[in-house]
Parts: structure tokens; C-alpha cells; sequence
């Protein structure tokens, strides 16, 4: 059917480089350009002698002209965005100019706040649909299937949905005593950050972790969950009909919290640059430099993740609970694209968002949330591509 460009080679471009070879009745062609060549050519090596003919290219995604010279020269129906959030707007100027659909899996964010809002990215609703071109935002699993699922719960089992509980379990072991499953900066950036929920129309904002509780989640037992900030949270509240309240919980093991409070405490998480033998360095991307890449953990990690939404509305007239998650285990992850189930849980949905724009199926001209679009063709996708999903019709609420 067509052809995508992959910009980023990272823990997600690896997955989505797989799955996209997995459906090459949509992928006949695929480009993997990214920052580094060589990270593009030795994921290249794995996929060739497949169906889909993958190419590789070299690019500065911070850099517009470049991006529209890429995109000119490979000519693809679609760019999958797996770089940074630093990059999204670059990219999507670079869409805008060739005329080409966008998707991503995080929204923007500038290198120096940590701010997480979708304010710069709505800016280009207009841009967009003169355009003809279709941006898809947040095709990942958190923000991506979760959205996913709150259409679903919406279209087939609420006439209101009242309150979202979003909760993201990793029961994975990868044997460090520190490390992040995705991209060590933004992860960090995400979780020092100040934690807020939606209640009642506007978000109320809580210390960073400030809100605990426990949870017994299928499949993997009782876990600690904190409350944080999470970017579908803002989307959510606008597009999910009669909302009242909406959090966002994820699971963090002791060792991990105590690492991240020393590091915090001796300056290392700051994005402040610092001065350091007569250089600039900003201390979170050297804590980068020095942490085990995402990538690198899939052959170790053990264990499970389970990502999901609990809903409670109303269905003709009466009280309803529904919750809808997936488990996905690392090592049989691993087994089949050699990556854990952090970078895979992001990379399947990000095909998939790809796929339903390029097949005509959510190709709509503008700048839109996962949610705003039908979900049934997405949630059979994710049956079909290793992401399968269980409903529970009296699941154990978050107190
Ligand atoms: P990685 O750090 O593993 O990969 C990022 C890739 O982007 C690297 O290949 C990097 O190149 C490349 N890159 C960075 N800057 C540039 C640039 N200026 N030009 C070209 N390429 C560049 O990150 P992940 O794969 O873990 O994460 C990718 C994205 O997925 C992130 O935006 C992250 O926020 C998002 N994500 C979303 C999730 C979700 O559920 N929605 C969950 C997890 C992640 P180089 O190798 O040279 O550094």
C-alpha cells in the first residue's frame, strides 16, 4: 500500500521498525532515519529479507530544511515520529511543508521546561486541515491506547463516563538497582515533575509522588502506585462526554524512588546547564550518559507489565464500572522484536496509529487525539499485532 518514515532508532523505533515489517501489506516500504546512521543500518540488518524493503538516512530532526529535504527525496504517505518530544514541532512543520501525515507517541515539550501540554501542538489544528494533512497525536500506549480505550468504554458501554482511573503497571525486574525503561531524561523529566489530577473542570496540582495507594492488579499482585501528571490527562478531560475526574497512576519500586531522591537531592535530575570544566552541560543529560540504555535491558528484564483504564459513569440511568487493560510480558517480548515491553507496549499502538491513517481509516485533515477517532478498528489491531486486551465488568476500584 505505501510507504512511512521512521525518524528516531531508539528503544521504540525498534519495535515500530518491526511491526511495521509485520504488516507489509500496509508497509511495503520503510525509512529509518534518525540522529546516529549507524543505530538506523544495525536495525536495517535485523529486518532485511522480509517483505518490506527498509532503507536507512541520516538526519538532524531539530533542523526544518534538512527534515524537508528527507522528506522530499523518500517521499513517504506518513511520518512516524519515535524521536524526542524536543522534536515534534520541527517535524510537524516539516509535514506541513511537504504535505505528509504525522503521528507521535508524546507531546511537545521544550528542552528547558518541563512542561507537559498539548498547547503547542493544538496551534497547528488549522495549519493542518488547509493543509489536507492529517497529524495523529499520541499513538503510544500512555497517552495512545488508553485514549484508545476511553473511546471504546464511551462508544459501546457509557452514556456518561464520570471518572478515569489510568493505571500503568511495570512488574518488570531488569536486575539494576537503577535504570529507566524508556528514554532516561524525558522519564525522569516525567516523574520529578509536579503530579496533578482533573476533578470537577481544572487540574489540581500535588507534590511530586505526594499521593500513594495500593493496588492489586491482575496478573501481577499488589503494587505501590503514585499519582502523577500525565499528558492524556488534558486531551481525556475535553473529549470524554460529561468527565468529572481523571488520574493517572504508576507503579515505582522502593529502590527506584530512593536512586531518584539522592540523585534529585545531589542536583543530578536538574535540566539547569551547568558550568563544567569550561563547559555547558546540563546534569540530567550527563545522568543520561552514565544510566544503561532503555535498549539495552530487554534481554535482561523479567516480568510483566499491565496498563489500563478503570471507568465509572452511568449506562440508561444506572451505575456502571468497566475496566479494559492489557499484560504484556518482557521476555516474550524480547523473543519476538528484541526489545522489552516498555519500548514495545509504545511501538505496536504507533504502527497501528500509522496504519489507520494510511489505510484511509482515521484519515481525517487536522490535528487530533487517539480518542477523537473510531476505536474499533484500532482495539481489533491491537488483538492482532501482540497487544490483546481483557475486560472486567466489576473490577477493584483505586479508593
Ligand atoms: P530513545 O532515546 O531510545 O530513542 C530516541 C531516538 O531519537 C534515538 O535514536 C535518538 O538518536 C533519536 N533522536 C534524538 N534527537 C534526535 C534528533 N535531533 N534528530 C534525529 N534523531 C534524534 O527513546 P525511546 O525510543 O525510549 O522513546 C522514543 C519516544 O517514545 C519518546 O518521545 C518517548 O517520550 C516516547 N514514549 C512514549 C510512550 C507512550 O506510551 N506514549 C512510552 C515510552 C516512550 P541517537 O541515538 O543519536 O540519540
Amino acid at each position: 500500500m505505501g510507504k512511512a518514515l521512521i525518524i528516531g532508532a531508539g528503544g521504540v523505533a525498534g519495535v515500530v521498525a518491526h511491526k511495521c515489517c509485520q504488516n507489509s501489506e500496509v508497509f511495503e516500504e520503510i525509512c529509518i532515519a534518525s540522529r546516529t546512521l549507524s543505530k538506523c543500518n544495525a536495525l536495517k540488518e535485523k529486518l532485511d529479507g522480509g517483505k518490506t524493503k527498509v532503507t536507512t538516512a541520516q538526519v538532524d530532526a531539530n533542523n526544518v530544511p534538512e527534515l524537508i529535504a528527507l522528506i522530499e527525496k523518500v517521499n513517504p504517505d506518513i511520518v512516524i515520529n519515535v524521536a524526542l518530544p524536543y522534536q515534534d514541532l520541527t517535524i510537524m512543520d516539516a509535514c506541513l511543508a511537504t504535505k505528509t501525515d504525522y503521528v507521535d507517541t508524546a507531546n511537545y515539550e521544550p528542552e528547558d521546561t518541563a512542561k507537559f501540554e498539548y498547547k503547542w501542538q493544538w496551534a497547528y489544528r488549522d495549519r493542518f486541515k488547509e493543509a489536507g494533512i492529517t497529524a495523529l497525536l499520541g499513538s503510544g500506549f500512555d497517552p495512545g491506547v488508553t485514549g484508545v480505550f476511553s473511546a471504546y468504554a464511551q462508544k459501546h458501554y457509557f452514556d456518561e463516563i464520570h471518572s478515569i482511573d489510568i493505571l500503568d503497571a511495570n512488574a518488570g525486574d531488569h536486575g539494576y538497582p537503577f535504570a529507566t525503561n524508556f528514554n532516561p531524561e524525558i522519564n525522569i523529566r516525567e516523574v520529578t515533575a509536579n503530579g496533578s489530577y482533573f476533578e470537577n473542570g481544572k487540574f489540581i496540582e500535588t507534590e511530586p509522588m505526594a499521593i500513594k495507594r495500593v493496588y492489586d492488579f491482575p496478573q501481577i499482585g499488589p503494587k505501590d502506585i503514585y499519582l502523577l501528571h500525565h499528558e492524556e490527562m488534558e486531551s481525556l478531560a475535553q473529549n470524554i462526554k460529561g468527565i468529572k475526574k481523571i488520574r493517572f497512576w504508576m507503579t515505582f519500586g522502593q529502590s527506584y524512588l530512593t536512586h531518584l531522591k539522592v540523585l534529585e537531592n545531589v542536583g543530578m535530575t536538574s535540566i539547569e546547564p551547568i558550568e563544567f570544566e569550561g563547559k555547558q552541560i546540563v546534569p540530567l543529560q550527563f545522568l543520561k550518559a552514565v544510566l544503561p540504555d532503555p535498549a539495552s535491558l530487554g534481554p535482561r528484564t523479567k516480568g510483566k507489565t499491565n496498563i489500563g483504564c478503570i471507568f465509572q459513569g452511568v449506562k440508561d440511568g444506572k451505575p456502571r464500572t468497566y475496566s479494559v487493560y492489557n499484560v504484556c510480558d518482557h521476555q516474550e517480548c524480547y523473543k519476538e522484536v528484541g526489545s522489552q515491553a516498555i519500548s514495545y507496549t509504545t511501538g505496536v499502538p504507533a504502527m497501528i496509529g500509522a496504519a489507520m491513517v494510511m489505510t484511509g481509516k482515521w484519515k481525517r485533515p487536522g490535528v487530533y487525539n487517539i480518542e477523537e477517532f473510531d476505536p474499533d478498528p484500532f482495539m481489533d489491531a491491537l488483538n492482532q499485532f501482540g497487544l490483546p486486551w481483557h475486560e472486567d465488568f466489576a473490577p477493584t476500584l483505586v479508593d
